[in-house]
């Protein structure tokens, strides 16, 4: 295939007649991949690790949709606690808009799992076993030969096993580790779902890291997509340095001063994942890896001219004048964030494990049996949202009764469950008003300590 030159009127990775042009992105050295070396690992590693680590017997995060339960470090929040999430949700929307105003597009640079995987794991296994970019072009270009099967059958064995491996992580994340590895060790036919989902999700991964690669990030990824309403002349991005480079050229002894410090070398471009020419401007397709910032501080160090010719600047940096890191967008982001989570946080931390409530039954408030005893009837409804089971025994204050359907009561983990109650005194020691309250507590059958009380209103005649 010919070579493509990047340009801001279509997608580099677009070849002649709509068909893909493969990218090479050149091996490169410099301090940005150094520093995004060390946050991949970290990141990687807890990535890995965490499905493992288990707070109170519960998995660190657990995200179970099938379950409807959601564990955060000890936090469980479920399908009644959702509208708690909302607050949540709502605060990270918002934070990401704080953070891609503020940082521009750091998360894709430096934790997005894509360019994580992509470009700490794939493309460095890729580089290791096939060379640099020419080689990998020629390897590509030239026929089948046993050198070639052999380079390219190590190579997808390698990605097959990491994104398997990579596959079933996510999986501990939504069904749980101690699931997963159930699962693991029985025979496909006792899961098939789970097993046809399993080997879905590791194909796609697959497809993803050896094929569709920085597809995903051009034309797949929503967020990417929102970058141009997202970002503002203050934002944070991977720029060239159109006053100092140009006019570029190509360096040359006896050189003129009237030159600009870019001396053409194409490093920028050969290194770029997305195949952009950062030269031509602020477009969509960087992904703000730093790359060719590194690529071309080792130019300039060669030249010895002085680095950051690309860097991480903004707009207004460029255009000569103050980046302004307060505008009132970005406050009322900040404000936003804030008041979201804390509002989720308070919540969440106060939510009841347990709630009961006295629900009236339609029709008659209370009945009179053997002219004696008023009796009002009640749909007891509890909501236990922990994953241990309670036996409760109601009670109420003297000169009242209650009797409960079922009693004592047991109300699974993590499920609601009705009980008919009546409470009752005596008519004669009722209220004048007709009208009384009364606090009916729920003790736990074996401890015979309080777990629930609620304030309950009686009726009955008024005289
Ligand atoms: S232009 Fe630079 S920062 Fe942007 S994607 Fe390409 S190499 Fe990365
Ligand atoms: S790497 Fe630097 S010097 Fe080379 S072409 Fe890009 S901007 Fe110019």
């Amino acid at each position: 295939m010919s070579k493509q030159v990047p340009t801001r009127e279509k997608m580099t990775t677009i070849g002649e007649g709509g068909k893909r042009f493969w990218l090479y992105p050149a091996r490169f050295h410099g301090l940005w991949l150094k520093r995004r070396q060390i946050v991949a690992a970290v990141l990687i590693l807890v990535f890995f690790v965490m499905p493992w680590i288990k707070i109170n017997g519960q998995q660190a995060i657990l995200l179970d949709i099938a379950e409807r339960k959601f564990a955060f470090f000890g936090l469980v929040v479920w399908p009644q606690d959702f509208p708690i999430l909302w607050f949540f949700v709502a605060g990270t929307a918002i934070l990401i808009l704080f953070l891609t105003a503020q940082w521009g597009r750091i998360w894709c640079g430096w934790a997005c799992p894509q360019t994580v995987f992509l470009e700490h794991v794939f493309r460095k296994i890729e580089i290791w076993i096939e060379g640099d970019a020419a080689q990998r072009r020629k390897l590509d270009r030239a026929p089948l030969s046993f050198d070639k099967f052999r380079k390219k059958a190590l190579k997808y064995l390698i990605f097959i096993v990491i994104s398997s491996h990579f596959a079933n992580t996510v999986l501990c994340y939504f069904v749980g580790t101690d699931q997963v590895l159930e699962m693991t060790f029985q025979p496909p036919a006792q899961n098939w779902g789970w097993f046809t989902f399993m080997a879905f999700f590791n194909f796609m991964f697959f497809v993803d890291f050896a094929w569709f690669r920085e597809q995903f990030c051009l034309i797949a990824c929503p967020y990417g997509r929102f970058q141009s309403v997202l970002l503002d002349s203050d934002s944070m991005i991977v720029g060239y340095d159109h006053n100092r480079g140009e006019p570029r050229g190509k360096l040359r002894k006896n050189q003129t001063q009237d030159k600009g410090d870019c001396i053409d070398c194409f490093r920028c471009v050969a290194v770029c994942p997305t195949g952009i020419d950062i030269r031509q401007g602020l477009q969509m397709e960087c992904v703000n890896c730093t790359a060719c910032m590194d690529a071309c501080d080792e130019m300039m160090e060669k030249v010895k001219k002085p680095k950051g010719l690309i860097r991480y600047t903004s707009i207004a940096n460029l255009e000569g004048r103050i980046r302004r890191f307060l505008r009132p967008r970005v406050i009322i982001y900040a404000m936003l964030v804030l008041g979201f989570y804390s509002t989720g946080t308070y919540l969440m931390l106060y939510k009841r494990d347990l709630s009961i409530q006295f629900v009236r039954p339609p029709g008659q408030s209370f009945t009179i049996s053997a002219e004696t005893t008023v009796s009002n009837q009640f749909h007891a409804k509890a909501t236990n949202k922990t994953d241990k089971s309670y036996t409760l025994i109601p009670e109420v204050g003297p000169e009242f009764q209650v009797v409960a359907a079922h009693n004592p009561w047991v109300i699974p983990p993590a499920s609601t469950a009705t009980n008919p109650v009546f409470v009752r005194k005596n008519r004669d020691a009722f209220h004048a008003s007709g009208k009384e309250k009364v606090v009916v507590s729920f003790m736990d059958a074996e401890t015979k300590k309080l777990v629930f009380d609620l304030e309950v209103t009686v009726m009955g005649p008024s005289k």
